[in-house]
């Protein structure tokens, strides 16, 4: 048995019941095999593939608050701090109702990878909770948010782990989270991004996952000598990574004519209106029926269908697996170019492997949506310095970031002779980063 196949077992026995982590694992060990084939003697005898498969901590813990009512509540929380080869354990805290070990774990698998392909110092991990913000008061959304911090306080740190927003954690989250972190610790530290602008946060993170993933949609399109300018395209999802592509893939000449929530979707012929987008979504935070109401272009629907619609260019940008094997025939049967998620891992394997065997291209989301982590990592910078750098220069520094993310992912490809295949390139390039630090530490 190959040692890859053997990892794969291994994990598959040793987490049970949780399908998302065995996924995140088999796509990247699957496409590691070329090269850990070559290697196989020294990685075996390193444990270096179960090393990287198996997470440094999993913290668990519960919280407790009181609710408007008076009641006590209590929700699991996770902390998983995955791997830090080559920098402090970084990502963001999800909070949603379907959020289990599981699913940390293949978060954090995928955050070790693509932090790496940011090409900055940090290392992957996430957490998170089963709470549910929706429809909670202010002062109930404060009381879970300091009782969370309360404890997860001993277990981060701006040197050791630096947590960030995710589903359902957005700026309001993060706010209440940092100020219980400095009043408990007595210290003003950077040990958390996605901050306000007023206390630490850097310009263009709110923007930095969508307008990143535009840019390397942009890049990968120039290299396969297409234009972006004049394209439609599909957007699933209306929080903060939906709404930033949007806003970015029209300012880039596109028509963007979808988005969806966890009810219905939006179909809007004459392109979202991104302004009433935003004030749906990130003022009233009301549903997308409230933008229909205000929009006579655009037509509400139940449940999903977002790739149903044709377009040329499919960016999934809401939650895991919510593109499947027959959505992608779907867009295949419509003609799409390319799929960028926007999301992690937005795409079933099966879906993954049938686009690009129909020559669809197609990035994965460890790569596409590293923009945010990127700018993550420049708050770190910034608060580290004392400095707050303008939206033009970090926005210039997101460019590049992933210009050269795809860059990087499309030569690693190629160099394993796999050229095209992004998932490959994506997965060799992060590997080849976090194993050889790890190599060079020692075992640990
Ligand atoms: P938000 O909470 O801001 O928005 C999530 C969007 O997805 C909402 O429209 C939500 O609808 C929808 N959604 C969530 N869960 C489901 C579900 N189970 N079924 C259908 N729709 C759902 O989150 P983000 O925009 O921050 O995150 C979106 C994705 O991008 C996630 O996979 C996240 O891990 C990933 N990501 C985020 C980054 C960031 O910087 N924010 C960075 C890199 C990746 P509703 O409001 O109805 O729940």
């Amino acid at each position: 048995m190959s040692y890859t196949t053997e990892v794969l077992e291994r994990v598959i026995a040793q987490n049970p019941a949780q399908p998302e982590f065995h996924q995140a694992v088999k796509e990247v060990l699957e496409s590691l095999e070329p090269i850990i084939s070559q290697n196989e003697e020294v990685y075996r005898k390193d444990a270096l593939l179960e090393r990287l498969t198996t997470p440094d901590r999993q913290i668990l813990f519960r919280v407790a608050w009181i609710d408007d009512q008076g009641q006590t509540q209590v929700n699991n929380c996770y902390r998983v701090q995955f791997n830090n080869a080559i920098g402090p354990y970084k990502g963001g805290l999800r909070l949603h109702p379907s959020v289990n070990l599981g699913i940390i774990k293949f978060l954090g698998f995928e955050q070790v990878f693509k932090n790496a392909l940011t090409g900055l110092p940090i290392g992957g991990g996430k957490g998170g909770s089963d709470f549910d913000p929706k429809g909670k008061s202010d002062r109930e959304i404060m009381a879970f948010c300091q009782a969370f911090m309360t404890e997860l306080m001993r277990y981060i740190g701006q040197d050791t782990d630096v947590p960030a927003g995710d589903i359902g954690t957005g700026a309001r989250e993060i706010g209440y989270l940092f100020g219980q972190y400095k009043r408990l610790k007595g210290t003003y530290e950077g040990v958390l991004t996605g901050k306000g602008l007023t206390y630490g946060g850097s310009l263009a993170r709110t923007e930095a996952t969508g307008y990143g993933l535009l840019y390397l949609v942009l890049e990968l399109l120039r290299d396969h000598q297409i234009d972006l300018a004049g394209k439609r395209i599909a957007v699933s999802g209306s929080g903060n990574v939906a709404i930033y592509a949007i806003e970015k893939a029209q300012q880039l000449g596109a028509k963007v004519v979808t988005c969806s929530d966890s009810s219905g979707w939006v179909y809007d012929e004459a392109g979202i209106d991104v302004d009433l987008l935003k004030e749906v979504k990130e003022v009233k935070r009301a549903r997308l029926t409230e933008y229909v109401k205000q929009r006579s272009s655009a037509t509400y629907h139940e449940g999903k269908g977002v790739w149903s619609v044709k377009v040329d260019i499919a960016l999934p940008c809401a939650t895991q697996n919510e593109l499947d094997l027959a959505d992608a025939k779907q867009l295949v049967a419509n003609q799409v170019l390319a799929v960028a998620e926007g999301a992690n891992m937005p795409t079933t394997l099966e879906a993954t492997k049938y686009l690009q065997a129909q020559g669809v291209l197609f990035v994965p989301g460890k790569a596409s949506n590293a923009g945010g982590v990127a700018v993550s990592a420049l708050e770190m910078s910034q608060n580290s310095g004392r400095l707050s750098w303008s939206f033009e220069k970090v926005d210039q520094e997101l460019q590049k970031i992933m210009t050269n993310i795809y860059q990087t992912i499309a030569q690693a490809a190629k160099e394993v002779g796999c050229q095209g295949n992004y998932v490959v390139g994506a997965n060799v390039a992060g590997f080849k980063k976090v194993a050889e630090a790890m190599q060079a530490q020692g075992v640990y």
